[in-house]
């Protein structure tokens, strides 16, 4: 399957072969010259991978659309329902960015008390940008955090794997880069302690030249341009690197601050599970946020979304480890977060079962071991 995040660039390889035709010229005719030594990108402190470091192992399945995430509105009797959710493998990251988009469209309504349903990410958000728009707001949610999906992301701002680029309108796409632009804005405004944003260095390594995902030159008001990294440059026994910025999100600090602004701001938190939409018409609220992620294939029974199930092993923390790593099209990542290491990674489309996958455990295992201690991955 063909998916938005993990499409090999052409632009950049067209760039980079470009320049290779042109130092070979170059070098066909220059007198030989002594290259001087290659020096540390940066300071790389390492991630220590021992299975007596493993403290868990986490699952979670990303609300996946091949077409795209859903904003939009329906009306059913009295009631109107604000649908947002579907974001696959980026519902942090487009949390904000879709939200805004949703309270938007319940502006002209003339509300004034909503139900948001969903205490994930996106629901979370949601009821942030309605309490702010004046609404007396009550999310209404089967799990709170820390057992939602959105605890388990990685935390990494990477509007990526979000859709299958052969299924969507280019009108989606658009509106999928203004939710990124637009969700990357507020992300950029709690960076610090309280909500457990950071800006971090994201290196990706594979094969010559490494592969990014194309969404980051389709936002370079975003993302600065990739600068690409030879060997030497990295301890890593990988014949290619590239280093982007971004934001890294520690969920477990985010999702508590987002919860607790909420109850600040006057918000009720409900835990309730609705088994169909009779239930949720019930509601005496007469505007309905939807934000209940794979939820909406029961509910709403939206038979295109799927699960895309996710496997972590979660080392013991490790401080000092201030950045992030995407090894062969994030066939292998690390994300450092304030409760753990997170080691993946995993996409396994279709299917419903949260329990750990020994073949992946192992798998993930195996290629990070070799990886943090200087072998070849593959
Ligand atoms: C391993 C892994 C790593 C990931 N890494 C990243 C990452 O680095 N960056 C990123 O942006 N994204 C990442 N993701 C994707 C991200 O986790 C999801 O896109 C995001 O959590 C979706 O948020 P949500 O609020 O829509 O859903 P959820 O977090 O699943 O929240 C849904 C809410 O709806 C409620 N709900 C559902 N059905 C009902 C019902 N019938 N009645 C009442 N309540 C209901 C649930 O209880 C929950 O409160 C990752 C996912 C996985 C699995």
């Amino acid at each position: 399957m063909m998916e938005g995040g993990n499409l090999f660039s052409r632009r950049e390889f067209v760039r980079i072969a470009g320049l290779g035709a042109l130092s070979a010229a170059a070098g066909a005719c220059a007198p030989k010259v002594t290259k001087p030594p290659v020096r540390p990108y940066r300071h790389f402190p390492m991630v220590e991978v021992s299975k007596d470091r493993i403290i868990r192992e986490a699952v979670g399945l990303r609300p996946y659309r091949p077409s795209g995430f859903v904003v939009r509105r329906e009306r059913f009797g009295a009631k109107d329902i604000i649908h947002n959710y579907g974001h696959g493998g980026g519902g942090v990251t487009l949390s904000w960015g879709t939200s805004h988009i949703a309270a938007k469209e319940a502006a002209p309504l003339g509300h004034k008390t909503c139900a948001v349903i969903g205490c994930g990410a996106v629901g979370l958000a949601t009821a942030r940008l309605m309490q702010i728009e004046g609404y007396r707001v009550t999310i209404y949610a089967k799990d709170l955090p820390p057992h939602t999906t959105s605890n388990v992301a990685a935390g990494q701002w990477s509007p990526f794997t979000v859709f299958d680029k052969e299924m969507i309108t280019p009108g989606f796409y658009q509106e999928f880069l203004r939710a990124a632009r637009l969700s990357f804005g507020y992300f950029r405004k709690m960076i610090g302690s309280r909500y457990g944003v950071r800006v971090a260095d994201n290196f990706y390594f594979g094969d010559y030249p490494v592969t990014l995902p194309d969404v980051i030159y389709d936002l370079p008001e975003i993302y600065d341009k990739p600068r690409m990294l030879v060997p030497g440059e990295y301890p890593f026994d990988e014949p290619s690197g590239a280093i982007v910025k971004t934001m890294l999100i520690d969920m477990p600090i985010y999702l508590d601050a987002l919860m607790s602004d909420f109850r600040r701001g006057g918000g009720r938190i409900i835990v309730r599970d609705f088994r169909d939409i009779m239930e949720l018409l019930s509601l005496s609220e007469p505007l309905i946020m939807n934000c209940t992620g794979l939820g909406s294939y029961f509910l709403f029974k939206d038979r295109e979304l799927e699960p895309v199930k996710g496997q972590l092993i979660v080392l013991e923390p490790q401080p000092e480890i201030d950045y992030i790593t995407l090894v062969r099209n994030g066939g292998l990542y690390m994300m450092p977060r304030s409760d753990g290491i997170m080691l993946g990674g995993s996409q396994q489309y279709g299917d419903w079962d949260l329990s750990p996958d020994p073949f992946v455990t192992e798998r993930i295992f195996t290629g990070q071991s070799r990886f943090w201690n200087g072998l070849p991955v593959a």
